[in-house]
């Protein structure tokens, strides 16, 4: 063992962030590894090409900039193996189609990551695998679910647009008992905030494009699997032949040394604002998991250590222009999607055209905020000025 892998043997996040996955021993004392670009990696012997027995054989395969990020994030989900793709959409498609087969029947939470639902409802049901919605909220009823051919649920907790916190204890419960695969989208906590395998969870899987990346300058995904999951989604990797970009895969190990404080300061002005909102009158409902007004508040209080930056609004009714009057001339807050950069970003959101299992029809738009690292009291002015905007007759 190397002297930086000792001094990674620790169990505190931010002292992990900053350690795991690097080792500048092995790289003439440079702090950080190099970014390998490389598709052919040369075997000395025709013995070695026969057995393959070296540390790298392909540059789709691995290289040591890809293992250096996949041993990180292996290490803080609690994982069996981490593997990079090239999106974390692709983590999603990579890792469902892993566990099914024609014939096969799944379970998605309804409030799964909108192009989640398309992979189900256009490839997986064109490969003879039956989707069916849940509602997130179900917990241990989602038993009744479950029929011969089901292999596999899919959570999201909390959802991307809605936030609804899935009780996933509840539903691992269920998926062992009846030998199931538990998959879960874990981007919006990352493994800082969650650990879903410690909870029963086989897969998690991690838009690494948001926080870890953190910079809004990379698409980056990764896939984590306990043993007995990590053999199915490796074959899926080679047989499907994922694989991140080279600098793609630096920017994730650049954002993750900094992941903590990114994630703590995005946490304190999310909930900050997220409570000043409450108070408005232009809002209905504020939709944050932290507040002790969302109905999963006491679920997120006991499985997660923390909040990410993403949140809900629903405003009172108001016409589609004093909307375009609110968000037109905001400063701060940029308006695209994405979110788990550095910027303030607000979208609406319209999760009524996709939902199935469950109905989203609040009395006003709703609004997805992601509060980014600019000074909260400019955030606040910014939306402030919005409002009055939205206030006055064009
Ligand atoms: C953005 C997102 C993804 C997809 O990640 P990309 O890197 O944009 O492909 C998957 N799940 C959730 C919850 C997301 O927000």
């Amino acid at each position: 063992m190397t002297k930086s892998k000792d001094k990674n043997a620790c169990d505190n996040p931010a002292t992990k962030v900053a350690h795991l996955g690097r080792d500048p021993g092995a790289q003439h004392g440079f702090v950080n590894p190099p970014v390998y670009r490389g598709s052919t990696v040369l075997f000395p012997t025709f013995d070695k090409l026969r057995s393959r027995e070296q540390d790298y054989t392909y540059g789709r395969r691995a290289t040591p900039t890809t293992r250096a990020l996949e041993e990180a994030i292996c290490q803080l989900e609690g994982g069996a193996e981490t593997i990079l793709v090239g999106s974390g959409y692709q983590a999603v498609t990579t890792a469902i189609l892993a566990f099914l087969k024609s014939g096969d029947h799944i379970l998605v939470t309804d409030s799964a990551y909108d192009p989640t639902r398309k992979f189900c409802d256009y490839m997986l049901a064109k490969l003879g695998v039956e989707t069916e919605y849940y509602d997130p909220t179900i917990g241990s009823e989602i038993a009744t679910l479950v029929r011969d051919n089901t292999r596999l649920i899919f959570t999201e907790s909390p959802g991307s647009q809605t936030f609804e916190i899935q009780d996933i204890p509840a539903i691992a419960k269920v998926a062992q008992a009846k030998d199931l695969w538990l998959l879960m989208d874990n981007t919006w906590a990352t493994p800082l905030y969650f650990q879903p395998l410690g909870l029963g969870v086989d897969v998690s899987i991690q838009a690494c494009t948001k926080y870890l990346v953190g910079h809004a300058d990379a698409m980056l995904g990764a896939i984590t699997s306990t043993t007995r999951a990590a053999k199915y989604v490796d074959n899926a990797k080679e047989t499907l032949g994922t694989t991140p970009g080279s600098e793609e895969t630096y920017l994730g190990l650049r954002g993750l040394r900094t992941l903590q404080v990114r994630l703590d300061r995005h946490q304190a002005s999310a909930l900050h604002i997220a409570r000043w909102l409450e108070a408005r009158d232009e809002v209905a409902q504020v939709i944050h998991p932290g507040l002790k007004s969302h109905p999963g508040h006491a679920i997120w209080a006991r499985d997660f250590k923390g909040a990410s930056g993403l949140f809900g609004i629903v405003l009172k009714p108001v016409d589609t222009d004093a909307l375009a009057r609110f968000l037109d001339d905001l400063k701060f807050f940029g308006m695209g999607y994405s979110w788990g950069g550095f910027e303030s970003l607000i979208v609406p959101v319209l999760p009524g055209n996709y939902r199935t299992a469950t109905t989203w029809a609040p009395d006003g738009p709703t609004l997805r905020l992601h509060i980014g690292l600019e000074d909260v009291e400019d955030l606040k002015a910014d939306l402030e000025a919005g409002f009055a905007r939205m206030a006055t007759r064009s």
